[in-house]
This record gives structure tokens, sequence and C-alpha cells, in this order.
């Protein structure tokens, strides 16, 4: 059987580390950047607890790995930025394990070591398409070092080619994006907080919100958001130190030292912080009509709130390999039946993680209540969502 996977960013090493040790399996992974281009190197992720239950399942020496370049991530902190502390949750009481917190460079460099040979990389695609000998197949051009190749009659086309994919535009068209009407900027930052900043919190001021926490090596992450309308793009006015220091300091009290830092190191650092508007795309697991699977980004776009994306991407991925591997070893070698399964263990789980994450977005929105909203977020209901979140990783649990 022949798989290629396009992209090997946190999906895409994934399965390319578990398919590529399936005996008579063909699998061939193209990664358009060279190995060490990490063009998000200036972000933190905090990686959900579900993730690493998820990693740990299918292959503990890769979670291993990754611990081993991250620092645990096991308290949620939501305070005003004038110190009130709102919300307060040791991540013990609704997952099995802490979560990990990591640069987005290293997460990448010790994926792509782990993926190994199979990946190779600085390819440019140049045609994507269903093959007219078999229409269920599909068919690969790209260009690498200068010289054209091809493969026909791909038995499983793995599309893990991130949020702008090619392989799902071209197979199934332009995904609906939807703007959630949030604002949000990142940065990393050496580590200056005296030890202000360490575990995973967050600390609004109205509706404006920063978060931030600490990763290796001596860095900490820092993000902001703030309300803007939906359709519109950041304007340029709100970028500037002035409008940042205005947008998180507390009216009628002191800003808490904590508050304090993270303002003067976003006013501070301007010229190097990233922009994006916060968005979703709707949720598709495979081709209707050929053998093509879409994981992580490229699968689904959902808001950021909950530290879901790479994490769902781990998630997917461990779920994909681990079902592959498995019907692989009992002879059932038919990529139909894998994509119906798949689809089937990852769509109902993968709607409740992007509704849950856009419920979650509700004190980042104009005119939020974020001391009401966070209040609420202490409630029961709330926080069973979050055991089902950071618990319930899928198939996994049954092996
Ligand atoms: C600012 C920011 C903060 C974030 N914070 C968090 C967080 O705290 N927690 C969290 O869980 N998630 C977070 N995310 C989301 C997370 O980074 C993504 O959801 C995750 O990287 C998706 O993984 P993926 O494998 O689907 O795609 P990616 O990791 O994006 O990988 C896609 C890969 O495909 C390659 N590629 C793209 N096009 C092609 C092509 N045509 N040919 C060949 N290769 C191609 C790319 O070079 C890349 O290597 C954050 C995202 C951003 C932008």
């Amino acid at each position: 059987m022949r798989v290629v996977i396009v992209g090997t960013g946190v999906a895409g090493c994934v399965m390319a580390r578990r398919l590529s040790r399936l005996d008579g399996l063909e699998v061939t992974c193209l990664e358009r950047v060279s190995r060490d281009d990490h063009p998000d190197a200036g972000t933190g992720l905090n990686v959900g607890p579900n993730a690493v239950k998820a990693v740990k399942a299918i292959d503990p020496e890769l979670a291993e790995l990754i611990t081993g370049s991250s620092y645990l991530w096991h308290n949620w902190r939501i305070s005003l930025t004038d110190g009130s502390v709102l919300f307060d949750l040791p991540l013990v009481k609704v997952a099995d394990g802490p979560g990990w917190r990591i640069r987005w460079s290293e997460l990448y460099r010790v994926l792509r070591e782990a993926a190994g040979d199979s990946v190779s990389y600085g390819c440019e695609i140049t045609g994507i398409g269903r093959d007219p000998a078999d229409p269920r197949k599909t068919t690969i051009a790209w260009s690498a070092g200068g010289k054209a190749q091809r493969l026909d009659g791909i038995d499983l086309l793995i599309a893990g080619d991130g949020r702008y994919s090619a392989v799902r535009r071209t197979i199934s068209g332009e995904p609906d994006v939807r703007q959630t009407g949030v604002a949000i900027f990142r940065l990393l930052v050496p580590d200056t907080s005296g030890g202000l900043i360490d575990d995973y919190e967050q600390w609004f001021n109205g509706s404006s919100r920063l978060l931030s926490f600490r990763v290796p090596p001596g860095h900490i992450y820092v993000a902001g958001t703030f309300p803007i309308a939906p359709d519109e793009q950041i304007a340029e006015s709100a970028k500037t130190p002035e409008a940042l220091r205005a947008a998180y300091t507390p009216r009628n009290a002191p800003p808490s030292d904590q508050a304090r830092w993270l303002i003067d190191t976003v006013c501070n650092n301007v010229a190097d912080t990233h922009w994006a508007r916060m968005q979703e795309h709707e949720l598709l697991y495979r081709a209707a009509d050929c053998n093509v699977l879409y994981l992580g980004d490229a699968a689904h776009g959902m808001v950021p709130t909950l530290g879901q994306g790479a994490t769902q991407a781990l998630e997917d991925a461990a779920n994909a390999a681990a079902l592959i591997t498995q019907r692989y070893a009992d002879g059932k070698r038919d990529a139909v039946d894998w994509l119906a399964e798949i689809e089937a263990l990852r769509q109902a789980r993968m709607r409740f993680v992007m509704e849950f994450s856009l419920e979650a977005t509700d004190t980042l929105l104009e005119g939020a209540d974020p001391v009401e909203g966070t209040r609420h977020k202490n409630e029961a209901s709330f926080q069973a969502k979050l055991k089902a979140l950071y618990r319930d990783v899928g198939l996994l649990r049954d092996q």
C-alpha cells in the first residue's frame, strides 16, 4: 500500500513516525520547509493533558521526548489585572495528569527528529489530484532540489499541511471561515520576570485579556486579546504601546506586580509582536469521494481559547495512527474503511471540542463581563466539560 503524508508539523510527524514502521507500507512524507525552519518560533504552546494522555498511550517514548523539552502544566489561574483572583484550578481535579508548556519551535524539533528519515524536506507541491486510473486513489507531483517528482496510485493521502491546507482546498474546496471578533497578539521574550510568571495564567481588564506562562529554555510566552468588529482588520492604532497599555491597565486600582511586568513587556516589544484574528473553519476529516484524510488544522480550525489546536492535532494523529496500525496488523487494508472508522471516532469528539472552545470564548467578546463569565467556569457544569475535554481522548482508552 502506498501512503503519502503532506506536511510534517504536529500531526504529520506523529503519523510519519508511526506509519513508517509498518512493514510493507510505503510511506512518503513531503514537507515544504527545511528541517530547521520554524516560522512560528516566537510562540509558546500550552498542550492539554488530553494530548499528553493520547501520545503516552500510543508512543510512550515520544511522550518522554516531548516532556524532556517542556515544563509541565499543572495549574490554571485567572485573575483581574488588579490582582483579584477569580479562578484557580489544579488540573489534577479535571485531568489524569499535567499538560505541557513548550516552545513551538522545540515541539517541531522534537517531533521532526522523532519522525526520522521518512520525511523529505524542502518539497514544493506542484500538483494534487485524483488518479485517472482509479478515482479513489490520488496522485501528487512536487519538486525538491530542482528535481520534479511524482507519485501515482496513492492508496491514502494524509493532509497534515495545517490551517491553509492545499490538499483540502484542492480536493474538497475552500473551507468556510468564521471570524469571532477577537484580535490576538503573541510574543516570546527572555524571562526577566524575576519569578513573577511561571505556570499558565490569564489576567482580565474588562474583556481585554493577557495570558502568560514560562517555557524552557528561560523564556516567557505572552499572548493578549481584545475585542474587534468580527469583519474588520485589526486597526494599526490598536497595536501601539499607548493603546495596549490602556487596554490592560486597570482603571480604579494599581496593576498587580504580574500585570505591571506583563504590560511593560508588551509595550516594550511591540516591534516583535505577531498579530492575528481569532477564527474557526468547518470540520472535515475525509474527502467525500477519494481516499484523503485530513488531520489537525487541515481538518478543523478552532478558536484557541482552550489551547486545543496542537493538542487536537496530537489527539487526531494518535487516534488515526493507532487505528491504522491495528487494522493493518489485522490484515484489514482497505483505506476506505480506515477513513470511515477514523471519522466515526473523531467527528463528535471534535464538534464537542470546537463548541466548547467557542463557549469558553464568551469572556473575550465585546461587552463581556469577565467576573461573571469566569465565575461560571468554577461551576460543576463547566468543570464536567473540562473533564470530558481532558480525559476522553477516544480509541486509546480502549487499548
Ligand atoms: C499564535 C498561536 C498560538 C497557539 N497556541 C496554541 C496553544 O497554546 N496550544 C495548542 O494546542 N495550540 C496552539 N496553537 C495552534 C497550533 O499551533 C496548531 O493548531 C497546530 O500547529 C496544528 O498542527 P498541524 O499538524 O495541523 O499543522 P501545523 O503544525 O501547522 O503543520 C503544518 C505543516 O505542514 C507544512 N505545510 C504547509 N503547507 C504545505 C505544503 N503545501 N506542502 C508541504 N508541506 C506543507 C508546514 O510547513 C508545517 O510543517 C496556536 C497557534 C497560533 C498561531
